[in-house]
């Protein structure tokens, strides 16, 4: 088990809007292997890969009567490289790059209009950016139970021990 202070990350995956790959929830499963192997691409062992299970979630903000969602959440630990803003970017850069792969086109979408995949860093270890291309930890994280609630499976049990 990684020690506490492991800078671990997390992704939050979304979908609504059918891929090459089926429905939403078959987006989400077939994305995983290819989301571990990105990751792996910073680590020289063994990661430790978190997922929550599948929420089918009502969606928040953007038009009106959009399907509803696919939520999930990655919890990582053990890469070898250091949170830090250059490795941050190549990582949203990879992310970027798998929802295009799952047909993610954003010159034709709205702001949190439907979309096929939706990869969002929430956060790495306590890295804070603002950078024009990227904010960490994301800034609506605390305001999205369709976050929180998977964001919680993946950590709980992890690294620390709650005393009652
Ligand atoms: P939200 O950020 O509210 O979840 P969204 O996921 O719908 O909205 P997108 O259209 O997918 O937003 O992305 C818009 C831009 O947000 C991306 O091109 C990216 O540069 C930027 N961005 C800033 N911070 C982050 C982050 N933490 N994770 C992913 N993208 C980010
Ligand atoms: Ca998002
Ligand atoms: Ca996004």
């Amino acid at each position: 088990m990684p020690p506490i202070d492991d800078p671990f990350v997390a992704v939050a995956l979304g979908a609504n809007q059918p891929s090459a790959a089926g429905s939403p929830r078959e987006t989400l499963v077939a994305v995983r292997p290819l989301l571990e192997d990105l990751l792996r691409v910073w680590s020289d062992q063994e990661l430790v890969c978190r997922w929550s299970s599948l929420h089918d979630t009502v969606p928040v903000g953007g038009p009106p009567d959009q399907p509803a969602y696919c939520n999930a959440v990655l919890l990582v630990a053990g890469l070898k490289a250091l949170p830090s803003e250059a490795a941050a970017l190549q990582l949203l850069d990879a992310l970027q790059g798998l929802e295009q792969q799952f047909g993610r086109d954003r010159s034709r979408e709205q702001r949190w209009g439907p979309r096929s995949l939706d990869l969002d860093l929430l956060f790495w270890g306590e890295l804070r950016l603002e950078h024009p291309r990227l904010l960490l930890p994301h800034p609506r994280l605390h305001l999205r139970t369709f976050v929180l609630a998977p964001l919680l499976e993946t950590m709980q049990g992890f690294g620390s021990t709650v005393i009652t």
